[in-house]
Parts: C-alpha cells; sequence; structure tokens
C-alpha cells in the first residue's frame, strides 16, 4: 500500500499475523525498513514485486531493532543483493551482526522449540556471523532517503530499538513501539518489551511531534496522532 508518493508499506504474513516492512523510494533505489522472520523470505519478495518495484533496485536496509521478525531475511537478502548497504542502531548492532546473544531468543528459548525449528533458527544464527559490515545509525541522525528521515532511538523494547521520523510528511515509522489492535493505537507488547519503564520513557521523545499517520510494524497504518495515548500510558512518569 502506498501512503505517499515514495513510501510503500509491505504486508507479509506471520503465523495468524502480519506484518509489515517498509520500502522507502529515492532516485538511486528502494531503502527497505525491516525485513520479516526468515522463513518469509519469498512472501517478502513477492510483496516487493507486487508494489510494483524490483528487489533488484534495493539499496539500503534499516533494521529498527534485532528481534528475528525484524531481521529474518537480513542473511538472504545481503547475499541475493551483495551491494546493499546495512543499517542499525549501536545498542542492537552486535546482536544482529551474530557477535552477541539475541535478548529474547535465549538458549532456554531455543531449546523448547520443535527440533526443525530449532535447527532452523541455529542456522540462521550462523548466517548473521557472516554478514557484511553493518553501518551505525544514531539518536537525531538525519538521513535523505525517502525524502528525509530521521532517528528517533526509542529503547526498551529493545537496547537498540529505533523509530523513523519524515517530518515533511508528519509520518511516523514507530517499528515496535507502538501497535495497532482492532483498529485502536497501542504502546509496546509487554510480553516481548524487557525493560518496559524504560520503553515508555522512550515513548515521549514521539510527542508532540508533527505526525498525521503511524506505521506500525504490528497493526499497520493507524491515521493519527499518538500524542494522547502516550500521554495516558506516560502519565505514571510525569
Ligand atoms: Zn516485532
Amino acid at each position: 500500500m502506498q501512503i505517499r508518493p515514495n513510501v510503500i508499506v509491505l504486508t507479509i504474513p506471520l503465523g495468524e499475523s502480519q506484518v509489515h516492512p517498509v520500502l522507502l523510494k529515492d532516485e538511486d533505489g528502494l531503502t527497505l525498513i525491516d525485513t520479516g522472520m526468515f522463513d518469509q523470505y519469498e512472501a517478502l519478495i513477492q510483496a516487493i514485486e507486487e508494489a510494483g518495484e524490483a528487489p533488484s533496485s534495493l539499496k539500503r536496509i534499516i533494521l529498527t531493532h534485532q528481534d528475528t521478525d525484524h531481521i529474518g531475511n537480513l542473511p538472504a537478502l545481503a547475499r541475493e543483493f551483495p551491494v546493499v548497504r546495512l543499517f542499525a542502531h549501536p545498542g542492537d548492532l552486535p546482536v544482529i551482526s551474530g557477535s552477541q546473544p539475541m535478548l529474547k531468543m535465549t538458549p532456554e528459548r531455543m531449546a523448547q522449540l520443535p527440533p526443525e525449528r530449532r535447527e532452523a533458527f541455529g542456522r540462521f544464527l550462523e548466517q548473521l556471523k557472516q554478514l557484511p559490515e553493518i553501518e551505525e545509525l544514531h539518536d537525531a541522525e538525519h538521513l535523505p532517503w525517502g525524502g528525509g528521515l530521521e532517528i528517533i532511538h526509542t529503547p526498551g523494547h529493545t537496547p537498540g530499538h529505533i523509530c523513523l521520523y519524515l517530518r515533511e510528511q508528519e509520518l511516523l515509522l514507530a517499528a515496535d513501539e507502538l501497535r495497532v489492535l482492532d483498529g485502536e493505537l497501542a504502546g509496546p507488547w509487554d510480553a516481548a518489551t524487557p525493560d518496559m519503564p524504560l520503553a515508555l520513557r522512550s515513548l515521549l521523545k514521539l510527542k508532540d511531534l508533527p505526525v498525521r499517520t503511524i506505521l506500525c510494524y504490528h497493526g499497520g497504518v493507524y491515521e493519527g496522532s499518538p500524542d494522547e495515548l502516550i500521554g495516558t500510558l506516560t502519565e505514571s512518569l510525569l
């Protein structure tokens, strides 16, 4: 779904739900934000093609954080499209590059997976170690892609979680810092947010920005501002 002239929201199935990577279109090619779970490569490529774009036009991949439903197709994409530049916040970069264990997919959790899934996961973790260099993105950094975007570091869901803000388009790419549930905007998911107090403090960085549209990786597009919800969720902090 095209939500701005140069912003396309992709939809790929994940279990009984869906996730929403984003494509930013610029003259020099495409920037992909998040990549889906590792067994969704075909679905991701199909979604890009169905949006009328060529996967071979991919120039950059930005990872909003380390969780596997966001970085899952990174190894396959880096292999297929070796000129692509990769970006993440230093708070999650050592995990994404395979040099530190994942925050949520711990060895204990892996041991509970069915054997086939566990093996696939093990292969995926090995592939992370083969990735080319991942470049660092920092809080308040301005980048030209998508017509201009700002990085907002929003730790809590993971240490290196980032949101992307396209100020001119009044568009917030919230990743997992916000969700859409049954059409309503919601905060981070408790069960997947190890440091909720920090995630709530991070929400305050998203408040009072001019925002008309929010894209949540889980739940999709929400037309409106997050300010009221953020006010409610962070009341106890103020
Ligand atoms: Zn997620």
